[in-house]
């Protein structure tokens, strides 16, 4: 949590019209999103200067929400992006914890001379990087420190509701559907007040969840069906698609989204894998069930990191030799991922 003396510098900056810069992961998924747009629209109404930079394509499930075709993408516009970026006195850094997280845009943030403010709940910070540090990996989403930060700004009254749409849409994707990461009464306690503010959760999760193409879902279904490995001594599920799988299936970004939860939903698996083909990089997604971190193993063999129970990470070699990596490394963990999951 920031002290007072934190937030009557970062109120000066808004109120004397310094320009703002909002900042958030590769890949950006609702959290992302929801969270950039949710300060970007809570600045505006206190009449800030402020400009959002993501730095790659976004879910289309997510282009509903508000001024979202306002969001600057660094790989289609680097040269706005990295002005907005340069120029900015304050820089929202939201929903990841290292600059390594940005992809591109990593150099243009480090180079910057703005103050750089941190809103994000993922494990180990890299807390020099920061000027002001929000971080609670306890909390369900990016979103909800969102809006702890702008009642601890003293805003509540403005989170209107266009803001609590973009907040309730970190917290609904960020726990698949309050499955996970919930588990504390202030989830509850904040949706409510979002409820009360003017969101329709149905229509929310209408837009999110019910629109998937036909394509999507076939894929879904093809890639538990042709492409799922089940390591039963690893307790361990994997699924790859290879380029040619999403090219079938006209992948569109945000097509993968929750085929790894799907493999983790099965009895006997304790931890799920996703492998996708989509550029040079392999990206690797990981899902468990109770106490193996799948963070660690991320962190550790995969260049990558995350949450406890949810992580990401890439290779950089043929997928077929990923996966065997992959089983390689598993195969180290066998004991720790022999446990039972009690409901
Ligand atoms: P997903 O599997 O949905 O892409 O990501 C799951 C979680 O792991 C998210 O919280 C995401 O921010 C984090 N994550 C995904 N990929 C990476 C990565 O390459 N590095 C790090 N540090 N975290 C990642
Ligand atoms: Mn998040």
């Amino acid at each position: 949590m920031l002290i007072k003396q934190q937030i009557q510098e970062i109120e000066e900056s808004i109120a004397k019209g310094d320009k703002i810069a909002i900042t958030t992961h590769t890949n950006p998924d609702g959290d992302a999103i929801g969270s950039s747009l949710a300060i970007y629209h809570y600045l505006r109404k206190k009449g800030a200067n402020v400009k959002a930079v993501v730095p790659n394509k976004f879910p289309a499930f997510l282009k509903w929400l508000k001024d979202s075709d306002e969001l600057i993408l660094f790989d289609k516009n680097a040269k706005e992006a990295k002005k907005v970026l340069s120029e900015a006195d304050l820089i929202f850094c939201l929903d990841y914890n290292a600059f390594g997280r940005v992809g591109a845009v990593a150099d243009d943030l480090a180079q910057t001379k703005g103050k750089k403010i941190l809103i994000d709940h993922h494990i180990s910070p890299e807390l020099d990087s920061f000027d002001y540090i929000i971080s609670d990996v306890s909390t369900s989403s990016t979103c909800e420190l969102v809006y702890n930060f702008i009642v601890s700004m003293g805003d509540k009254d403005l989170i209107d509701k266009t803001v609590a749409e973009c907040i309730y849409t970190g917290i609904i994707t960020d726990t698949g559907s309050f499955s996970h990461s919930c588990n504390k009464a202030d989830t509850y306690i904040t949706t409510a007040n979002l409820i009360d503010a003017g969101v329709d959760a149905k229509k929310i999760h209408g837009l999110i969840f019910d629109t998937f193409s036909e394509n999507r879902l076939r894929l879904l279904g093809y890639a538990i069906n042709d492409r799922m490995l089940v390591w039963d001594d690893l307790k361990t599920a994997v699924i790859y698609l290879t380029k040619e799988d999403l090219k079938k299936y006209k992948y569109q970004v945000g097509d993968t989204e929750g085929v790894v939860n799907v493999a983790l939903s099965m009895d006997k698996v304790n931890m799920a894998v996703l492998i996708t083909e989509k550029d040079k990089k392999i990206r690797i997604s990981f899902r468990s069930k109770g106490n193996f971190s799948v963070n660690d193993l991320a962190r550790n063999h995969f260049n990558g990191g995350g949450h406890r129970n949810a992580a990401g990470g890439s290779l950089s070699k043929p997928i077929m030799e990923v996966i065997e990596e992959i089983k390689t490394v598993v195969q180290k963990y066998k004991s720790e991922l022999n446990y039972e999951v009690k409901y």
